[in-house]
């Protein structure tokens, strides 16, 4: 089995990944797509009149800030156009999938991370309301139950706290606990980028092979941003026993077999120089 998780930034066409996904099936390697939508959510976001926003955490990060009316948006995004147009996607081209997000049925239940601490005008805030949180466990009777009738589960946030709330998670972190809950052999990471890169703005710089041993210097040296966050996913679905994790360019055509070929950032178990 493999887990394809497609990003939702700018220039990703799900239409070929759709074509992909389908022929893959036609084979019979069992395939579960999980996808993202943030380029949508934004552009989403400005035409309602409500920008997204943003807040640099002490340490520097900068993350996504979730209040209910950015919640709803985030949903129109990912829940309704997004995931529903993959669904039409891979309908037409024979593939009985179902669009799920991490909502429907628990699929993915997590922990809400209700508070966040923020610079603002050079002072430590605590900003409240925030509907973020982290993937903890994913409900596996469910996806096997709808895999074995035959139907492709298509994934996205938001996922699903303790009382039912719904809360912003990371798609490629619930894509890599999906794969080694569901103990998939492979995880195909698609993005905007040909991989991990030495320099991003060198496409010639892509780092070809690393192994799990070697994830936290890679990230430490050349990563910045949501690109740490795809080997930090990346080792979480190795140590859950995932074989090998893809990092890999959405935008070519054929990207999902150019990425099982190994175009892309290839990420095996092992420790460094094995
Ligand atoms: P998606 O929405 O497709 O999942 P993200 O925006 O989350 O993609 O992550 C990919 C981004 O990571 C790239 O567009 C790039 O700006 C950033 N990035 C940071 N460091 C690197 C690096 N060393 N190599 C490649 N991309 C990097």
């Amino acid at each position: 089995m493999i887990v394809v998780k497609a990003g939702g930034g700018e220039g990703i066409h799900y239409e070929s990944v759709c074509d992909e996904i389908a022929a893959l099936q036609q084979a019979g390697t069992r395939v579960l797509l999980v996808h993202g939508g943030s380029h949508l959510t934004n552009t989403l976001a400005e035409s309602l009149g409500v920008p997204p926003k943003f807040v640099t955490s002490p340490n520097g990060f900068v993350s996504r800030f979730t209040d209910r009316a950015a919640m709803n948006i985030f949903m129109m995004a990912y829940c309704g156009q997004t995931n529903k147009s993959i669904v039409e996607q891979l309908q037409k081209r024979g593939v009985n999938a179902i669009g799920l997000s991490g909502l429907d049925g628990r699929v993915w239940a997590g922990k809400q991370k209700p508070e966040l601490r923020a610079v603002e005008e050079g002072r430590v805030r605590i900003l409240r309301g925030n509907l973020t949180g982290t993937v903890q466990s994913v409900n596996t009777g469910l996806l096997h139950q709808l895999m074995e009738s035959g139907l492709l589960p298509v994934l996205c946030p938001p996922a699903i706290a303790e009382d039912g709330t719904a809360i912003n998670v990371d798609g490629d972190r619930a894509a890599a606990l999906t794969a080694a809950e569901l103990s998939a052999e492979q995880l195909v990471i698609l993005s905007n980028v040909p991989g991990v890169m030495r320099d991003i703005r060198d496409p010639a710089s892509r780092i070809a092979e690393i192994h799990r041993g070697e994830i936290e210097s890679v990230s430490e040296q050349f990563a910045a941003g949501r690109m740490k966050i795809k080997l930090l996913a990346a080792a979480a679905a190795l140590d859950g026993g995932v074989r090998r994790v893809i990092i890999a360019d959405a935008r070519p055509d054929r990207c999902v077999h150019r990425a099982l070929a190994g175009e892309g950032t290839v990420i095996s178990p092992g420790p460094a120089n094995s």
